[in-house]
Formats: structure tokens, C-alpha cells, sequence
């Protein structure tokens, strides 16, 4: 581990790995300004997913002179951007906002070369390489690619809320929040996630109801705390939604009573859900094994069944699911991806990637 001072006035820590490691073709570094929507298609490592997974990996490939492109997903940088206070990511004492966390890592991926196409890959083909993706009709091909695709927010799938979803029924307490001001609102789930919902919608809301299907809380317990002492919340435990209440816009939910069986009507005007997620694995489903849960295996280390496939962050971590973590699987499969390409990649395909 060295460190440097950067252009910008500061000490860039240089944790050796793939920054240290001799590039697979000897290529620039900037990219050109507003070349993003352009440029070739081609190159070394294909990252798919623009979550602290995917931008960590495309900072390391990018040191690394691996040009990589990123294709950002129909959520440019992920759930973060969706979230409030980060608290909890190192190197911000004082917390900083998801949206400019990951604006931050959008940064300095770029800074060292990544393209970030805002595009999502709706299709691709492992069968060969290079390796292929489709995303909004263009054509991606890659000697390696790491899945990065991450995870989305799950609904309980009532055809209320389908209904519903947009007057007055969301997933995103951060996106929508502000549009319940002084209103009663309530949040579903029991984990971290619709705890640190409740307490944001504080903000707004006149009051927040807490709607949990069984008796304990499987949020922190630092969360719950705050939870239980903050008077703009009133928690209902082992209560299930069975219904979200509104013609035009929500007017309240049906809770069912888990223990007795017996129905309340609550008077709500807005309605969140905060109950977990589902990984983005759509387009990998003929190619890459899946668990039980449906999230995707890695075979050892980063690596996919496939060789020169990688997959790192939520889309196959249902345990630990933290930004850091994710970031930290970003780091590890970028390494894997440019090791792999020394070891099977000849150069001079390297270069033709990248076009130099
Ligand atoms: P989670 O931990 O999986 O919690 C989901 C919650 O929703 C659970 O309480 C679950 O109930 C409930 N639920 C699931 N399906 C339901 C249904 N159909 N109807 C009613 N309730 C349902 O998900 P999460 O809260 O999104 O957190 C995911 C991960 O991110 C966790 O590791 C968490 O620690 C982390 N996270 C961390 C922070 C932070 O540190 N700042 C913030 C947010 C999230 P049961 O408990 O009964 O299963």
C-alpha cells in the first residue's frame, strides 16, 4: 500500500492489486469529454451495474488500463440513490447522502477512463467470447464481464397497491416523502430499511405508523432504539396488510391482526413498502446458476460458472447486502477479472478491445 499525492490536493491511497499489476494494453487514460454516449463497444471488462459493486470494479479495471465500460442499469448507481443518510460507509464521519455517495464513485470512475453508458443490458450471450450484451438496441462485447447487477425492491403484491403505486403507494420514502407533508402516512417492514424509512418520513409526515408482521424486529438494534423513542412513530407489531384502501389515491390500509384474525382499517394517506428485495437477474437466467433464494452463485472467489464471467455485490449477496461490502466485492472481482485476462486474453486481443 503506497500513497500518492492526487491532482486534486489530496493523498490517493494506492492499495496495490490491480493498479500495480502490468496492463494488459498500454492505453490513455482520460476519455474525452462528452465521448460518453459514444466510442467503441468493444473492450476488456464489461461491467454491468453501476452500485458501489459496479463502480468499485470499474475504478480498479480502469486503473488497471482495462478501459472499461459500465452499463449503468435502470438505476444509475443503484439503491443508494433511492436511500438518505449513509451513516455508516468509512471515510464519512459525519454521514453523507446515497445520491452523492454514489455520484462520488461515478467520479472516480470516470477520472481513470470508465465509460458509464446509462443503458441497461436487457439480453446477453456467455456462450462465447467475446462475451455479448444488448442494451437500448447497441451491441456490447467483452473478453470479460462482471455482473453487478445488484437488487430491487420487493411489493407484497396487492392489487391495491399495484393500483395504487404512484398516488400515494411507493417503494422509496426518499423519492416521495416530501409529498407527505404534514399527512399520516405508514411503512411496512421490520428490518432496517423501514425503520430508517419511519424515521425520515418524521421529517414530513404528521404522523408515521410502523406496520410489522411479527412481534420482534429483525432491524439493528440501533434502529429499533430510535424507532421506539421517536414520538412521530407509532409501531404496530404482528399485523399484516391485506389491503391498501383508495379509489383514486390511498386513503388508508386494511391490517389483519396475525394472532386473532381480526380486521382494522387505518386511516393513512400514503403507503411504503420496505419489506426486502429481489436480485436483478433477468438476463442471466439461461447463463449463470441461481440459489434458492434466486440470487446468483459464485463458484469460488468472484468467479461464475463461466469462466470470465465475475459477480459481485447484492446480486448474489443476500447475507451482508451493505454498500461496503458490495464495494469490497467490486475491489475483488475486478482484481479476478484482470488476473483472468493476463492468464487468457493474449495482448494484442487486449488492445483490439480497446481499440488502441
Ligand atoms: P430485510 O432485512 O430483509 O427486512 C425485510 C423486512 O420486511 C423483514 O422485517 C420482513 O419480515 C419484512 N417482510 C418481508 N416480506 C414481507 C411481506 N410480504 N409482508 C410483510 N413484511 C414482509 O430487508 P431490508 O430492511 O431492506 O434490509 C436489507 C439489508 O440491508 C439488511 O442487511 C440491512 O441490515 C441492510 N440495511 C442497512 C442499513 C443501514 O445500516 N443503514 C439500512 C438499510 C438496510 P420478517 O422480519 O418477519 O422476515
Amino acid at each position: 500500500m503506497s500513497g500518492t499525492t492526487s491532482p486534486f490536493g489530496g493523498i490517493t491511497i494506492d492499495f496495490g492489486a490491480a493498479g500495480d499489476a502490468a496492463p494488459l494494453a498500454a492505453a490513455p487514460l482520460a476519455t474525452a469529454p462528452g465521448a460518453a454516449a459514444e466510442g467503441p463497444h468493444e473492450t476488456n471488462v464489461l461491467i454491468l451495474g453501476s452500485g458501489p459493486a459496479g463502480l468499485t470494479a470499474a475504478i480498479y479495471a480502469a486503473r488497471a488500463n482495462l478501459r472499461p465500460i459500465v452499463l449503468a442499469g435502470f438505476q444509475p448507481g443503484g439503491q443508494l440513490t433511492i436511500t438518505t443518510e449513509v451513516e455508516n460507509y468509512p471515510g464519512f464521519p459525519e454521514g453523507i447522502q446515497g445520491p452523492e455517495l454514489m455520484a462520488r464513485f461515478r467520479e472516480q470512475a470516470e477520472r481513470f477512463g470508465t465509460r458509464v453508458v446509462d443503458a441497461e443490458a436487457e439480453r446477453v450471450d456467455f456462450s462465447s467470447r467475446p462475451f455479448r450484451a444488448w442494451a437500448a438496441g447497441v451491441e456490447y462485447r467483452a473478453q470479460a464481464v462482471i455482473v453487478a447487477t445488484g437488487a430491487s425492491a420487493l411489493w407484497l403484491g396487492l392489487e391495491s397497491e399495484e393500483r395504487l403505486r404512484g398516488h400515494g403507494v411507493s417503494a422509496c420514502a426518499t423519492c416521495d416523502g416530501f409529498f407527505f407533508r404534514d399527512k399520516v402516512v405508514a411503512v411496512v417492514g421490520g428490518g432496517d430499511t423501514a425503520l430508517e424509512e419511519a424515521l425520515y418520513l418524521t421529517r414530513f409526515a404528521s404522523k408515521v405508523h410502523l406496520l410489522h408482521r411479527r412481534d420482534e424486529f429483525r432491524a439493528s438494534r440501533i434502529m429499533q432504539a430510535r424507532a421506539e423513542s421517536n414520538p412521530g412513530i407509532e409501531i404496530h407489531r404482528s399485523v399484516t396488510v391485506v389491503e391498501v384502501l383508495g379509489e383514486e389515491s390511498v386513503t388508508g390500509v386494511r391490517l389483519r391482526d396475525v394472532a386473532t384474525g381480526a380486521t382494522t382499517d387505518l386511516p393513512v394517506e400514503g403507503f411504503f413498502l420496505a419489506i426486502g428485495h429481489r436480485p436483478n437477474t433477468a438476463p442471466f437466467e439461461s447463463w449463470l446458476a441461481k440459489d434458492e433464494k434466486g440470487y446468483l452463485v459464485v463458484e469460488h472467489e468472484t468467479c461464475s460458472r463461466i469462466e470470465g464471467v465475475f459477480i459481485a455485490g447484492d446480486v448474489h449477496d443476500h447475507r451482508y447486502r451493505q454498500a461496503v461490502t458490495a464495494a469490497g466485492d467490486g475491489c475483488r472481482a475486478a482484481i479476478d477479472a484482470e488476473r483472468w485476462l493476463q492468464d487468457h486474453v493474449p495482448a494484442k486481443a487486449a488492445a483490439a478491445a480497446t481499440g488502441t
